[in-house]
C-alpha cells in the first residue's frame, strides 16, 4: 500500500510540474516518515523513495542506524540546540532554522565534526501563533547574520502552511514565500543561495508546486494517518 501511495504521489508531483512547464527534476518529493516504522520506510524505498523527512532527532537517528546509508534524511521539525550534535553529520538538510542561537550551535557542531551543514530558514508566513519560524519581515536579517557563520549554508526557505480544507486557501502563503526568496536572492548575499523552497504537504503540495516549491513534504499521503498515541 505504501509503495502504491508513493508512486501515486510521485505521479501527481510530475503532473503538477508538467502543468506549470516545470521539469520533474526541479521538485524533490520528501517522504515524511515520522511515527512510522522502518518496515513501511522499506516499502516506500521499493517504490523508489530515497529522501525521508523526520521531525524528531532521536527517531531520525534510530532509523538512520537501521536503514541503508544511501538514503537521504531531512530534519523538518523544530530543533532544540542540545540535539544539534546528534544530527549535523547525518542529515542532508535542516528545514527548520529560525533563530541565530540555533544557527550558531549548528555552525559550532559542524566545525567540530569538520562537516558542512545546509539549512533552510523556517518562515511563519501565515503568522500562526502555534507555529515556529521567523516572520517575513525578520527573514532577510536572519539570513544575513547566518551567512557570516562558518560551515552553515542557507539554501532557501521553508514554511508550514495552515491546515485548511481547500488547498487554494494556501496559495497566497506559498506565493509570499516564493516572493520573499526572490527578493532575498536579488540581494546577492555571500554564502546564500535561495534556490530551495520547501513548501506543501499532503493536502496542498500540488498548489505549492504551482507556486514554485522545489521540495514537498508528504507524510499522510504516502504512509497513511499517524497515530500519536502509540
Ligand atoms: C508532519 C509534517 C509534514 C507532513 O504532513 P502531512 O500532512 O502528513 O503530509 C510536513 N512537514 C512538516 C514540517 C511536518 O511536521
Amino acid at each position: 500500500m505504501v509503495a502504491d501511495n508513493y508512486r501515486e504521489v510521485d505521479r501527481r508531483v510530475g503532473e503538477a510540474c508538467a502543468r506549470n512547464g516545470r521539469n520533474r527534476q526541479e521538485v524533490t518529493l520528501i517522504a515524511v516518515s515520522k511515527t512510522k516504522p522502518v518496515e513501511l520506510i522499506r516499502e516506500a524505498m521499493d517504490a523508489g523513495a530515497d529522501v525521508f523527512g523526520e521531525n524528531k532527532v532521536q527517531e531520525l537517528c534510530d532509523k538512520y542506524e537501521q536503514l541503508p546509508k544511501t538514503l537521504h534524511w531531512h530534519l523538518i521539525g523544530h530543533l532544540q540546540r542540545n540535539k544539534v550534535k546528534y544530527i549535523v553529520d547525518k542529515v542532508d538538510l535542516i528545514h527548520s532554522v529560525d533563530s541565530m542561537r540555533l544557527a550558531e550551535e549548528i555552525s559550532k557542531e559542524a566545525e567540530k565534526k569538520q562537516t558542512d551543514v545546509k539549512v533552510l530558514i523556517e518562515v511563519n508566513v501565515a503568522q500562526e501563533e502555534s507555529k515556529f519560524g521567523v516572520s517575513v519581515d525578520e527573514t532577510e536579517e536572519l539570513v544575513r547574520e547566518i551567512a557570516k557563520l562558518p560551515r552553515i549554508h542557507v539554501l532557501g526557505l521553508m514554511t508550514i502552511a495552515p491546515n485548511v480544507s481547500d488547498p487554494e486557501e494556501n496559495r497566497p502563503v506559498f506565493r509570499t514565500l516564493k516572493k520573499l526568496a526572490v527578493d532575498i536572492k536579488m540581494k546577492n548575499i555571500d554564502n546564500v543561495r535561495m534556490d530551495v523552497l520547501s513548501m506543501g504537504m499532503t493536502g496542498d503540495y500540488q498548489v505549492a508546486i504551482e507556486e514554485g516549491a522545489t521540495m514537498v513534504r508528504v507524510g499522510t499521503g504516502i504512509f497513511g494517518e499517524r497515530n500519536y498515541s502509540v
